[in-house]
């Protein structure tokens, strides 16, 4: 179907922290073709914000690389739309203000804890199918001047006990427990840089997504943003999680894998098309 026929809004939000690998392209294809298929609009966005971990050439690859595979969006950085800025880097003032809604309505507070201190009292091992330990809630009390002068982080204060639920639309129903799944986590970061939870949700929501395609170990997120949009009274998305690609060893295939780097494969005179067929 022509894209933009359609109220259907689909977004590939890849983070310019390396190079693009086949994992990223597979669920990226799919983010493609299910906006395709419903005669929708697809986004691109670049996650930019970790100004440490990012680099600027990887922009430039980026798109270079997402083209060269054919992928191909309506709205972008580099094409603009009404929907703009596309560069996370850009949209500071959309987090800002989320972030203020959130504190005047109570939902979030400081934290001074380090990781350090986190790891050290955490009530829960890090789950193996997660990316953090449980927080402890060590900060939940603070009062205003135990931040004065320090360093600190804003975390939601999830609901404990409450069983989060979502139906995806590949793996069905997701239910997550708040405070045993995934305890209280980090919307602005204590280097004053927004977290992934919070500009995700907030710039899914500002760009007017209908469907968040991406990687299954994105679920647990997916249970956190929820608990973002209820927060800031916004509409959730539908949401269509994919299965990891993994290597010939089982592993989950990372940036650090360079030989499915688009880059190399392009290198290699690899054909899209072909690379499509066998995933
Ligand atoms: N930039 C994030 C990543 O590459 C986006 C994940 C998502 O929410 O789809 O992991």
């Amino acid at each position: 179907m022509t894209p933009g026929t359609s109220s259907y809004r689909g977004r590939l939000a890849p983070s310019p922290t390396g190079y693009l690998h086949l994992g990223h392209a597979r669920t990226f294809w799919v983010a493609q073709e299910r906006a395709r298929a419903a005669g929708g609009t697809l986004v691109l966005r670049n996650e930019d914000l970790d100004a440490m971990r990012f680099k600027l050439e990887f922009v430039d690859a980026m798109l270079e690389d997402l083209k060269w595979f054919g992928f191909e969006w309506q709205e972008g950085p580099d094409c603009g739309g009404s929907f703009g800025p596309y560069s996370q880097s850009e949209r500071r003032d959309v987090y800002v203000a989320a972030l203020e809604k959130l504190r005047t309505g109570g939902f979030i507070y400081p934290c001074t804890c380090s990781r350090k201190d986190i790891a050290a009292a955490a009530r829960a091992p890090h789950a193996a199918d997660d990316d953090e330990p449980i927080y402890p809630g060590t900060c939940r009390q603070n009062r205003k001047s135990e931040i004065v002068n320090r360093k600190f982080a804003w975390r939601f204060r999830v609901p404990d006990g409450e069983t989060i639920s979502f139906v995806d639309g590949n793996f069905g129903l997701q239910q997550f427990v708040a405070g045993k799944d995934f305890g209280d986590f980090v919307v602005w970061r204590h280097d004053y840089v927004p977290a992934y939870q919070l500009s995700v949700a907030v710039d899914d929501a500002a760009m007017q997504i209908t469907e968040v395609v991406r990687g299954a170990d994105l679920l647990k997120s997916t249970a956190r943003q929820l608990l973002l949009y209820r927060a800031l009274g916004f509409k959730p998305p539908r949401f269509f999680h994919c299965p990891l690609m993994t290597d010939e060893a089982g592993v989950r295939l990372a940036k650090r894998h360079d030989a499915l780097s688009l880059r190399t494969l392009k290198a290699k005179d690899a054909s899209p098309e072909s690379l499509r067929l066998n995933w």
